[in-house]
């Protein structure tokens, strides 16, 4: 079994493009795995609790300044945006995980692990918060690692912050920390009244669903220097082990080269783009153009977005669509000039070489030349070979990439291209007949509805136009 936990989003607003761009990647690696075969085990945390504004121990609860600006219960504002989560997942044909737990929920974990981390001696507790002790624990081992710092550059970027004086190290941060008495969300605990410091439940729940040690662990690429470097120091504080084998980040979704968030006031989110219904935006898009649009990028590159990029993604997808139609309709030729193995082994071999998503559909692409091509007579396939195309579009298209949702469902196409042959049929015996106005009538009808008959030498064939 693969073990995968994702860092999911923190629920007191709607998800943006951004966050919706690391969570499509790693569902591409979710399916990819799910399509090798693999038995995956996929744990995506909601954070309902503990994620305080400054992203560290000071501050207030994103979720409980929200519940007061609304007049909501806290509770209210997580349900509501867990579920509007959920829907936008579900628009972009996001598979949902196999536990999606929540901070909230694992209370009793998150002190127990605090315990044990006070037992071992990495932690200390002032005043009713615990601390994790960055400096003792990097006397044993390295912190910051995964960002690639050393413990002297850490100190010197961080200053001393309001509140940090019961800290003995700078660096320390809380794994518990004291409620106020006004602080919506607490519980008791062995220091008193309480609530867990965010990165400590990310250590929690995937620790209790995957084990000490799993084999990947991902997020975006700005929890790398906090949230994850601390999640590391945790779990090595609370048993000695690291938690993830391989970790993985996703690089941010930018608007004319700056980060998408929120607080920078250039996000939108996903029904604005599907709508168009936005100052920055021309039109709008489906979501399964959008996801291809983030697709054609390496989930570790910096994606831009523009509206330009956006129309240049929406041609080439629905070239990509057309072709599975025309495929459909390609007559198996008793000869054949391809090879499609080895077409197939380069779809392989991307997404073997780190989830390579451009490169699988520039393979996809070479696919739709040769149908093209074989549709025009330029290249022949014979039976097998139509039947490896579908199958190479079934696998990656549809199962890896998760764009089946555009292509309509088998049995519909299968339908309307029964309905639209038989049309064709009409048309032909019209035409030997030489019944031309019912022949016209015809194509003319099929035009009005956005349906184009293409005459070839032995046979016609239909598109949308
Ligand atoms: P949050 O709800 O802020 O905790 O974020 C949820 C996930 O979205 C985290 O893994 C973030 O790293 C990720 N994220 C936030 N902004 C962006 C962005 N502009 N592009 C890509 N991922 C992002
Ligand atoms: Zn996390």
């Amino acid at each position: 079994m693969v073990g995968l936990y994702v860092c999911g989003p923190t629920v007191y607003s709607d998800v943006h493009l951004g966050n919706c761009r690391t969570f499509i990647s790693f569902d591409i690696i979710y399916r990819y795995l799910l399509h090798l075969g693999f038995k995956v085990r996929y744990v995506r945390n909601i954070t309902d609790a503990g994620h305080l504004e400054s992203d560290s121990d000071h501050g207030e609860d994103k979720i409980s300044k929200k519940a007061k600006l609304s007049q909501l219960e806290p509770m209210e504002i997580v349900q509501k945006y867990t579920v509007g989560f959920r829907e936008v997942m579900n628009t972009f044909n996001v598979l949902p995980p196999s536990i999606e737990p929540t901070a909230t929920g694992h209370i009793i974990e998150q002190i127990e692990m605090t315990k044990k981390i006070l037992e071992r001696g990495y932690a200390y507790e002032v005043n009713g918060t615990v601390y994790f002790n960055v400096e003792k624990y990097a006397a044993e081992q390295a912190y910051g690692q995964l960002s690639g710092r050393n413990l002297e550059e850490l100190l010197d970027n961080t200053r001393d912050l309001d509140g940090q004086n019961e800290k003995k190290g700078r660096l320390d941060f809380a794994l518990w920390i004291k409620a106020k008495p006004e602080h919506l969300m607490q519980w008791p605990s062995p220091w008193g009244m309480g609530f867990p410091g965010w990165h400590l439940e990310c250590s929690a729940m995937s620790t209790k669903y995957l084990g000490e040690q799993f084999d990947i662990h991902g997020g975006g690429m700005d929890l790398v220097p906090t949230h994850h470097t601390n999640e590391i120091a945790q779990n090595i504080g609370y048993c000695g082990k690291s938690p993830a084998r391989f970790w993985i980040h996703t690089n941010m979704l930018t608007v004319n080269g700056q980060k998408m968030s929120k607080s920078l006031g250039n996000s939108f989110l996903p029904h604005e783009l599907i709508s168009g219904n936005h100052a920055l935006l021309k039109k709008g898009f489906s979501p399964m153009c959008i996801r291809f649009f983030m697709l054609m990028t390496h989930y570790g590159s910096t994606l831009d977005f523009s509206n330009d990029a956006m129309e240049a993604a929406e041609k080439g997808f629905a070239r990509l669509i057309e072709s599975r139609r025309t495929l459909d309709q390609l007559h198996a030729s008793p000869n054949s000039s391809v090879n499609l193995t080895e077409l197939q082994q380069k779809c392989y071999n991307a997404m073997n070489d780190d989830f390579n998503t451009p490169v699988l559909i520039a393979q996809l692409f070479e696919a739709v030349r040769i149908i093209n091509s074989a549709a025009n007579n330029k290249e022949q396939l014979n039976a097998d070979d139509i039947q490896l195309l579908k199958k190479i579009y079934q696998h990656f298209l549809v199962d890896v990439l998760g764009l089946q949702a555009e292509l309509e469902n088998d049995k519909s196409r299968e339908a309307l291209n029964g309905v639209m042959n038989y049309l064709i049929s009409l048309r032909n015996d019209a035409k030997q007949r030489k019944d031309f106005p019912a022949s016209d009538a015809i194509r003319n009808h099929l035009n009005s509805i956005g349906i184009q008959i293409k005459d070839n030498k032995e046979s016609s064939t239909w598109t949308f136009q």
